[in-house]
C-alpha cells in the first residue's frame, strides 16, 4: 500500500498548482543572447515535462512521473523541485536507487532549510533502512553557490609536501583566494618547492597520515566519478599540500580554494598541532583531519551529523581526547552519498 510522506512542500503544490517556485544558483558568467535563447528553450521544455511529470504523480502513475521527471531533470538538473518528485516517484516505486540519487542531489545543491531538501531530508529520516542510513548534507558555500571538479580536469592531481612550508606572507591564515594567482605563478617551476624550508617538528610520519586521509576516498576513484592521482612534481599538482606552524584559532586545517578556475587549492596542516597530540592516537587522528580536509578540497562542505568524517574538526577537541570510544570520525554513509551527489551536478562553479 502507498503510504505517501506528504510534506510542506508536496501539499504546496497540490493545494496551488504551483509547481517550481525554487530557483537554481545562477551560473557566474552572461551567456550570450543564442545560448540565453537555447537555456530558455531547454527551460521551458523542462517546465512542461515537470507538468506531464506532476499530472502522472497525481494520478498515481508513479512510472509515467519517473520517466517525465528524469528528462525534466537532464534539461533543469539544478531545479530541486523535478529532483525531488524525482526522487519521491522513485521512491513510491520502492526503487531507492534512484530515490537516493534524486533525493540526495536536492540536498546537496540547497541550503539545510530549502523547503524541498527540509522534505527530501524527511524521506531519508523515514526510510532509513532502504536509504541503508544515508543522510546527505548541503555543500552551498557563502553566497549560495556549490563548486567540484570538472570531469575535464580529471585526475586531479595531488602533491603531497615532506613537511615544506610556504614563503612568508602566504603560510597559514595569511594565504588567501586573491593571493593565490601570484603563488600559482611560482609553483609553475619546478624548483620552487624544493627551496622551501622544512618545519623543524615534521615527521615523515605526518605525510603518511595525511596520505592514509586522502585514501580513504579512494572508493570514489574506484567507481570513477572522482580520479585523483598523487603526484611528484607540484607544477601539475591540482591540490597542493603544505605544512605550517600553527592556525589560527588553533584549527587542525585549513584549505583555499582560489578564485582562478586554473589555480590549485592549498592545504595547510599545522604541524605543532599534530606535534602536541597524544602519541598512541595521532597516526588515526591526523588521518581523519586530513580526510577531512581533503573532502573540503573535492568540493564538500560541513555536516552537522557528529560521525561524519565532514563534520567542523574545530568542533572535535583532537588534542585533549580521541573523541570518543569509536575513534576519529571517517567516510560514512552521508558522506559518500553527499560526494556522490556533488559529482552529479553540473556545478555553476566549475573548476576547470
Ligand atoms: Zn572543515
Amino acid at each position: 500500500m502507498l503510504k505517501p510522506i506528504l510534506s510542506p512542500v508536496l501539499a504546496f503544490v497540490l493545494m496551488s498548482g504551483v509547481l517550481s517556485f525554487a530557483c537554481a544558483p545562477s551560473a557566474e558568467a552572461k551567456p550570450d543572447k543564442r545560448k540565453a535563447a537555447q537555456e530558455r528553450a531547454r527551460q521551458i521544455a523542462g517546465h512542461n515535462l515537470a507538468l506531464e511529470g506532476h499530472t502522472a504523480f497525481k494520478q498515481k502513475r508513479f512510472d509515467d512521473a519517473i520517466a517525465k521527471f528524469t528528462e525534466a531533470a537532464k534539461l533543469k538538473p539544478l531545479d530541486p523541485s523535478v529532483n525531488y518528485f524525482l526522487g519521491l516517484s522513485a521512491m513510491y516505486k520502492d526503487d531507492y536507487k534512484l530515490a537516493e540519487k534524486a533525493l540526495s542531489r536536492v540536498v546537496v545543491m540547497s541550503g539545510p532549510k530549502d523547503k524541498f531538501a527540509v522534505s527530501a531530508l524527511q524521506c531519508f529520516d523515514s526510510r532509513r533502512k532502504e536509504f541503508d542510513r544515508a543522510r546527505p548534507y548541503s555543500c552551498l558555500i557563502n553566497g549560495g553557490k556549490f563548486w567540484r571538479w570538472a570531469k575535464e580536469r580529471m585526475p586531479i592531481n595531488v602533491y603531497l609536501s615532506n613537511g615544506s612550508q610556504l614563503p612568508k606572507g602566504f603560510v597559514g591564515n595569511d594565504l588567501n583566494p586573491q593571493k593565490m594567482k601570484q603563488l600559482s605563478g611560482w609553483f609553475r617551476d619546478p624548483k620552487f618547492v624544493s627551496r622551501l624550508q622544512v618545519l623543524r617538528h615534521f615527521r615523515p610520519e605526518y605525510a603518511s597520515a595525511v596520505k592514509a586521509g586522502l585514501n580513504d576516498w579512494g572508493w570514489a576513484n574506484t567507481e570513477g566519478f572522482l580520479k585523483y592521482q598523487i603526484v611528484d612534481d607540484p607544477s601539475k599538482a591540482d591540490i597542493l599540500v603544505f605544512y605550517c606552524s600553527t592556525l589560527n584559532g588553533n584549527l587542525p586545517s585549513m584549505s583555499t580554494i582560489p578564485e582562478g578556475r586554473h589555480d590549485p587549492v592549498v592545504v595547510q596542516f599545522p604541524v605543532e598541532y599534530f606535534y602536541k597530540l597524544p602519541l598512541d592516537t595521532w597516526p588515526t587522528v591526523i588521518r581523519s583531519i586530513a580526510g577531512h580536509e581533503f573532502g573540503h578540497a573535492f568540493g564538500l562542505q560541513h555536516s552537522d551529523f557528529k560521525r561524519d568524517l565532514m563534520y567542523p574538526t574545530d568542533k572535535i577537541k583532537f588534542v585533549h581526547r580521541n573523541t570518543d570510544q569509536t575513534g576519529p570520525n571517517v567516510v560514512t554513509n552521508n558522506d559518500a552519498a553527499t560526494l556522490r551527489a556533488l559529482y552529479d551536478l553540473p556545478a555553476p562553479i566549475l573548476k576547470k
